[in-house]
């Protein structure tokens, strides 16, 4: 289903113009238009779902072969030096556009990103860590 007040749906769709690197009949990867390094792109499926969570497994599954293909392409193209996948699903987690995309972000040395993208550590105690060993296991 595509979503008529929807950016990503009228990209992926081909409404609105972008710099297409790819696209197949299931998705379209574009170059972001507010990138972290050189050649940050995002793989948006013509499909609409809000995130992972809403995501058929078999097309997510899609999605991840389509990165390491990907990944392999702009890393030769780009002789870029690393490269982050990264995947934002709620606002929580710093997710702006709520159509389900996943970021391809080459890196360079000295590319002025923290090494890691980047998150705090915490100090959790045993109890702590049992506590969500017991959630999830
Ligand atoms: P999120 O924060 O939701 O994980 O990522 C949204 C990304 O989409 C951001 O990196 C932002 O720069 C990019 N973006 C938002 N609007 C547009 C747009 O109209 N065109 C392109 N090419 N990228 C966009
Ligand atoms: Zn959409």
């Amino acid at each position: 289903m595509r979503d008529s007040n929807c950016i990503f749906c009228k990209i992926s769709g081909g409404e609105i113009p972008s710099k297409t690197i790819y696209e197949d009949e299931e998705f379209r990867v574009i170059l972001d238009i507010s990138p972290a390094s050189k050649g940050h792109a995002l793989i948006i499926p013509k499909e609409h779902y809000a995130n992972l969570y809403e995501m058929p497994e078999d097309a997510a599954g899609r999605v991840m072969i389509l990165a390491k293909k990907l990944a392999g392409h702009m890393t030769e193209r780009l002789k870029c030096d690393g490269f982050n996948i990264v995947q934002n699903n709620g606002e929580t987690a710093g997710q702006t556009v709520f159509h389900f995309h996943m970021h391809l972000i080459p890196r360079y040395a000295g590319d002025g990103n923290q090494d890691k993208l980047c998150w705090n550590h915490l100090e959790l105690s045993q109890e702590e860590l049992d506590e969500i060993w017991q959630k999830l296991k």
